[in-house]
């Protein structure tokens, strides 16, 4: 038995492969690619570990040169069975990061007042000591919610669940809200587990409202499989206002108003409804129908056939011209959808992520909407269908587990937010600013709150406020905007660097993979002694498992406080736990099958990872609500899985909801906008600004070093459609100002078919800066700017020059060619947190209108005073808790290091 028995080996007499085999990853040879016409072969040990440049977690394997102890280059594990050995642009890309001659290789301490870019080198030993001596003062003064996490990209799981709950402390924050919270709600209010896990390589018909073939969670997983589906004869409908690669590749492509979309679904429902195209036995066992019928049509029966007729009025004003009209779109390709849906029954899959419900307010209905063709059609868990991803994702136990922590931080968890699927991270400067408390340690992590989240200039407000931030730790792979405002700049590994474990839901499977540090893992097996992994690392980059194991060391040196005994090692309580001890007991102990496939191997768990770096746990995971349970709800007279609402069915209705005072959105259902196109004046100059699509080759901020990358992807133009390039005068490459509620920033306009009239676009993966010609990020692809304040809460970032050759030691910098670093528009941007989901609704009203005398391209003029009250104007549309019980959210209700029941009580 091997890893997966689906790894190619070479054919018997054949030195044919697609892949080395694994039995010759110690010693591969081959001729090197550079050295043409010259034959000179090259010998490498190939080590596996994870791509860390987005969400989907693609295999790699690390070529390193036996001579040289240098990675040369990175290609696909084929042991992975998520990624299967294929690979986006960004995950060979890896090697640029490593080997960037610019990058950050010390921990840096700054000098002069924070923000000024004056920086001095320091050990890791002086790091730790200063900032650990922070957290055990505010730990034993009883000020733990002055300790917060903040993370971008975590990339492992658990880890750090357990670090929190050991210091006890309600600090995990994230960047949820500003990317998925929407589409999350919509799901968990229909069965309590957060996003879907579609099974498209037997999908007979799929539907995408995302650009799912190029970005996005799981994508390059996801888009092998929806190849392998469409290559057997599956359509492929997308539903998106931009033309996107995946739209082009579609059968089908609808392009509707931006935050319409969901009137677009119930048409559809509607029309499976009038169609028959339900498959009545699933609903009958599996929605929560007899709850339904009683709140929406009290009186009736409690009878299935009922609740058919309450779905069919409850949905007949969604007419076929009805959703055309509102939608702005062809009523045929609505129908034509509904086709193949109804045609593809239990084989019908779909995904939605960001988009529609990351732009607009209400848009955590476009999932609800979505998920309730899957509820209509039966196809939830079938073969070709979509499951609730917790079924296709592996998690293993870690080790020594602390038990949950009884606190709870109202600056990450306020009381107007009780539905906010995740904390409410883009919203912290305004609570700071309005005093709801303050941060001693605030640490930062592979995260760019500065250029990510809307209003930068706002973050960069309180981040320059000793007041308000005492200590600002950021540990980053990379420069960052945010990263040039901290104390600390630790770096910290890529990819290729650090060790953790992860698995996601990437098809109708499970596995668990294991990042590791190649270099580190090379030079053991050559027999070199490593006890910390940036003694192997390029500099002295670290890894966080190590990192956050020694912090919590030094945090409670003597064990007083209760947290060492967390991190002391098994063998000897008087060290810290090694990355052996702690991977090797998690692999031995909690991976179903892992022992038994390491010693057909001869080999240790830990070794059979360290050799794989992944495993397939279970393969074709279906219908795992219908399994045997004892404590699980009673269907058909049998106790069995279910889901994880708070009736274990499907919940169509959602009682939560109404108990909570949203009785009106506790069903699938279509709510305006805030980017609603009848609001608009578009006979003037206002249109919609879609701001959040993803360039396929570009990482959100940790891509600036990724030279190979930027080479292919630099271009930033704001797409509008020939009308509306001809009715407000613009030709490509005009100036355009786009003015927002807080300010306004100026792009180059590009016309373009490919975006629906009405709506502008532009990518959130362009505009970086840096304050310091030669600090601060990258010059692959940064511009050089100048910030100013030009009157109270009035800010202006200006570029001065874009991106140049520059000397290093990598004679590819003096070969740039490309200047544009693009505009860095989110920084214009109000918050816009929707009152149910904590979401930020993405989309702009915007006004487009020629530059003006004085403006320069890449200006970006912001009032972060007018922000603030865009956020109180917002904050008026909750409902705050507490709820039914004195409750602060939910009890059912996921949320990240979950505290006890007592923490959820006011
Ligand atoms: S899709 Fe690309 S960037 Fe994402 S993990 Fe896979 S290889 Fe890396």
């Amino acid at each position: 038995m091997t890893a997966d028995d689906r790894i190619p080996r070479l054919l018997p007499g054949s030195e044919l492969t697609n892949f080395p085999p694994p039995d010759r990853w110690d010693d591969w040879e081959e001729y090197d690619a550079s050295a043409w016409p010259e034959r000179v072969k090259r010998r490498y040990r190939l080590v596996p570990t994870t791509c860390f440049n987005c969400e989907s977690a693609c295999g790699l394997l690390a070529y390193v040169d036996k001579e040289t102890g240098q990675v040369r280059r990175f290609e696909g594990n084929p042991a992975h069975p998520g990624s299967r050995g294929r690979n986006c642009a960004k995950g060979p890309a890896t090697i640029n990061q490593m080997y960037d001659p610019e990058r950050i290789l010390h921990p840096l301490r700054r000098k002069g007042a924070r923000g000024s870019g004056e920086w001095e080198r320091v050990s890791w030993d002086e790091a730790l000591d200063d900032i650990a001596g922070r957290m055990r003062r505010a730990i034993r003064e009883g000020r733990h919610d002055e300790i917060m996490y903040h993370v971008g990209r975590p990339g492992e799981d658990g880890f750090m669940d357990r670090t929190l709950k050991a210091w006890g402390v309600d600090g995990h924050n994230s960047h949820t809200n500003i990317c998925s919270s929407g589409a999350r709600t919509g799901y968990a209010m229909w069965m309590g587990h957060d996003r879907p896990s579609a099974d498209f390589a037997n999908a007979r018909f799929i539907l995408l409202l995302s650009a799912h073939l190029e970005t996005g969670h799981y994508f390059n997983p996801h888009a092998q499989r929806i190849m392998e589906a469409k290559q057997a004869g599956a359509k492929l409908a997308t539903i998106d206002p931009r033309l996107s690669n995946t739209a082009s590749m579609s059968d089908v492509w609808i392009s509707p108003w931006p935050g319409t979309e969901p009137a677009l679904l119930l048409a559809i429902a509607r029309l499976l409804l009038e169609w028959d195209a339900v498959d009545h036995d699933f609903m009958r066992s599996w929605v929560d129908w007899g709850a339904a019928v009683a709140a929406r049509a009290p009186g009736r029966g409690a009878r299935y056939e009922n609740f058919v007729d309450l779905l069919k009025e409850t949905y007949a004003p969604y007419t076929l011209e009805y959703a055309a009209e509102e939608c702005g779109v062809d009523a045929a390709g609505i129908e034509a959808v509904a086709r193949g849906i109804a045609e593809a029954g239990h084989r019908f899959s779909s995904h939605t992520w960001r988009s529609v419900g990351s732009g607009n307010l209400g848009g955590w209905q476009a999932a609800r909407c979505l998920w309730f063709l899957h509820v209509l059609t039966g196809s939830v868990g079938t073969r070709g269908g979509c499951s609730p991803n917790s079924w296709d994702k592996f998690k293993p136990a870690h080790w020594n587990m602390p038990p949950p922590h009884s606190r709870w931080n109202e600056l990450l968890w306020p009381i107007e937010y009780p539905f906010a699927h995740h904390e409410l991270s883009f919203l912290l400067p305004y609570f700071l600013k309005e005093g709801r408390g303050r941060l001693d340690v605030y640490f930062t992590r592979v995260y760019n709150p500065v250029w990510t989240n809307p209003d930068g200039f706002s973050w960069i407000e309180v981040l320059t406020d000793e007041e308000m931030v005492g200590l600002h730790v950021a540990l980053t792979p990379t420069w960052s905007e945010t990263a040039w405002y901290a104390d600390y700049v630790l770096p910290m590994g890529v990819g290729s660097e650090r060790h953790d474990t992860h698995s996601y839901e990437t098809h109708a499977g499970r596995w668990l993979g294991f990042r590791q540090p190649v270099l580190r893992v090379a030079g053991e097996r050559d027999g070199q002694e490593f006890e910390r992994t940036y003694e192997a690392n390029p500099g002295e980059v670290w890894e966080e498992t190590e990192f956050w194991i020694d912090l919590s060391w030094q945090v409670d040196p003597d064990g007083s406080l209760g947290i060492r005994r967390w991190f002391e090692s098994p063998n000897d309580p008087t060290r810290p736990v090694t990355v052996d001890e702690y991977y090797g007991w998690m692999f031995e102990n909690s991976v179903p099958g892992l022992p038994e496939k390491a010693a057909a191997e001869g080999l240790t768990p830990l070794g059979f990872m360290r050799k794989y770096g992944a495993v397939e746990v279970e393969r074709d995971v279906y219908r795992v609500h219908e399994r045997p349970d004892s404590s699980g709800v009673e269907v058909d007279g049998r106790r069995r899985v279910g889901f994880a609402s708070p009736s274990r069915k499907l919940e169509w209705w959602s009682e939560t909801m109404a108990r909570w005072g949203w009785a009106d959105e506790a069903i699938p259902t279509y709510l305006k906008t805030h980017v609603y196109w009848r609001d608009l004046d578009l006979e003037g100059d206002e249109r919609i600004l879609l701001p959040i699509f993803r360039l396929p080759t570009l990482i959100h901020t940790r891509s600036g070093n990724a030279k190979y990358l930027y080479e292919i992807s630099h271009g930033h133009p704001l797409w509008m459609n020939p009308r509306d390039a001809d009715a407000l005068g613009f030709a490509t490459g005009d100036l355009v100002r786009i003015t927002t509620d807080i300010g306004h920033f100026v792009m180059r306009a590009w016309r373009t078919e490919g975006i629906r009239p009405g709506v502008v676009a532009a990518s959130h993966h362009l505009g970086r800066w840096r304050l310091s010609d030669t600090l601060g990020n990258e010059r692959w692809s940064s511009a050089l700017v100048d910030i100013e304040r030009v009157g109270e809460g009035r800010w202006r970032l200006r570029q001065r020059k874009g991106i140049e050759p520059f000397p290093s030691d990598d004679p590819d910098s003096e070969r740039i060619w490309w200047r544009d670093a693009g505009v860095h528009q989110n920084l214009a941007f109000p918050p816009h947190p929707d009152p149910v989901s904590g979401m930020h609704a993405w989309h702009q009203r915007v006004r487009l209108t020629p530059a003006e005398p004085g403006d320069r391209y890449g200006d970006v003029v912001v009032d972060t005073g007018r922000s603030f009250a865009v956020y109180r104007e917002w904050l008026g549309f909750t409902k705050p808790g507490p709820g039914p019980g004195g409750l602060r959210r939910p009890l059912w209700l996921n949320r990240p290091v979950k505290p006890t029941e007592d923490a959820y009580r006011m």
